[in-house]
């Protein structure tokens, strides 16, 4: 670890997103050839928020890619709960069908709960069914949650060395701080879970060698929060609409400023990029770092449970 860093180095999370990708693609092709199966990974779309639709047509494209079979199931915003039910239902009984996404979040007054506790544990390729979650807490295969996946895929293919390490995570929410929590635990860190309530949460994160920022407050991890040298892993993605708030957090980043001029808006995380990459030792970008890794997991989720429904591991 580099306890000097003038500038951090980057984590390149779409660099390792696409070696992924490859793999899947690669594996995808093997599962045809031996046993004439092609993954399917099928995602459910209630509503037309259009971030969602974003999100879900960015999904069936990457499985597209991979050489899978995709679909989306687009259901209007006022269907009701027990017909989303009979949909995953149908869907966990179709064999074409290996991984079921239902895009989150549901529509105000829908169980999220219930409909994800339908979906059949072995197509659960978002790793939310109360049995993978338990299945990750005691140590058993399972699926893991994407994005937190991810983030041990990319630190590990960095060569990043995690064992014996502190790494604290900010952020407790069941689809990314705790099951990063658990996986860190895994591989042996000493792990420390920060959240709302946390008192000095600066001065705990600044103990940090490894640092999650799954915190949902944009820059918010500014240099105090930062041990000198650290890995700091940017989860966090939030849409910055105008220039004072860029400056604020890029400086007088160009290609920003443009960004915001011409396309209305960029993309930033929880971490103050310009504080982060005076002081961490490595740091992932955003955008470019945790999300990209999010897709290809969900496509690795996908490969994996094909593979298992004929009975490979
Ligand atoms: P949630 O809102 O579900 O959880 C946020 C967590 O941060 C909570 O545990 C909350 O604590 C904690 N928190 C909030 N404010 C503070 C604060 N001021 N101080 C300390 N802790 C605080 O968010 P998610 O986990 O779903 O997502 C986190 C971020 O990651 C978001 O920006 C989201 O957009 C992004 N994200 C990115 C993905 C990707 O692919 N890159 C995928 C998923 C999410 P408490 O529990 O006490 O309320």
């Amino acid at each position: 670890m580099n306890l000097n860093a003038e500038t951090a180095a980057v984590l390149d999370g779409k660099a390792t997103a696409k070696q992924i990708r490859q793999e899947v693609a690669a594996g995808s092709a093997e599962l045809h050839a031996s046993h004439g199966v092609v993954p399917g990974l099928t995602v459910v779309l209630v509503g037309d928020d259009p971030a969602s639709s974003i999100y879900v047509r960015n999904k069936e494209k990457a499985a597209k890619k991979c050489g899978m079979n995709s679909s989306i199931v687009s259901l209007p915003a006022n269907t009701t709960e027990d017909a989303i039910i009979s949909t995953v239902e149908r869907l966990n009984a179709d064999p074409a069908v290996h991984g079921i996404l239902v895009q989150l979040p549901l529509p105000d007054g829908v169980d999220e709960q219930r409909v994800i506790e339908t979906i059949h544990p072995d197509k659960d390729v978002d790793g939310f069914h109360p049995q993978n979650a338990g299945r990750l807490m005691i140590g058993i295969p399972g699926f893991v949650p994407c994005t937190p996946a991810g983030v041990i895929e990319m630190l590990k293919r960095n060569e990043i060395e995690l064992k014996g390490k502190h790494a604290v995570v900010i952020g407790r929410s069941n689809i990314v701080g705790k099951p990063m929590a658990l996986l860190l635990l895994r591989e042996h860190c000493t792990v420390t879970v920060c959240h709302s309530r946390t008192k000095d949460l600066p001065g705990v994160a600044a103990q940090a060698d490894i640092l999650i920022a799954a915190v949902g407050r944009l820059g918010m991890v500014d240099a105090s929060f930062i041990r000198p040298g650290a890995v700091v892993v940017d989860v966090g993605i939030h849409r910055v609409e105008d220039e004072e708030t860029v400056r604020r957090l890029f400086g007088e980043d160009e290609k920003r400023l443009e960004a915001v001029r011409t396309k209305g808006s960029t993309v930033a995380g929880d971490v103050h990029p310009v504080d982060a990459r005076g002081r961490a030792g490595w740091l992932t970008p955003v955008p470019g770092g945790v999300g990209p890794l999010t897709i290809a997991m969900l496509l690795k989720n996908a490969l994996d449970a094909a593979r298992r429904s004929v009975g490979l591991d």
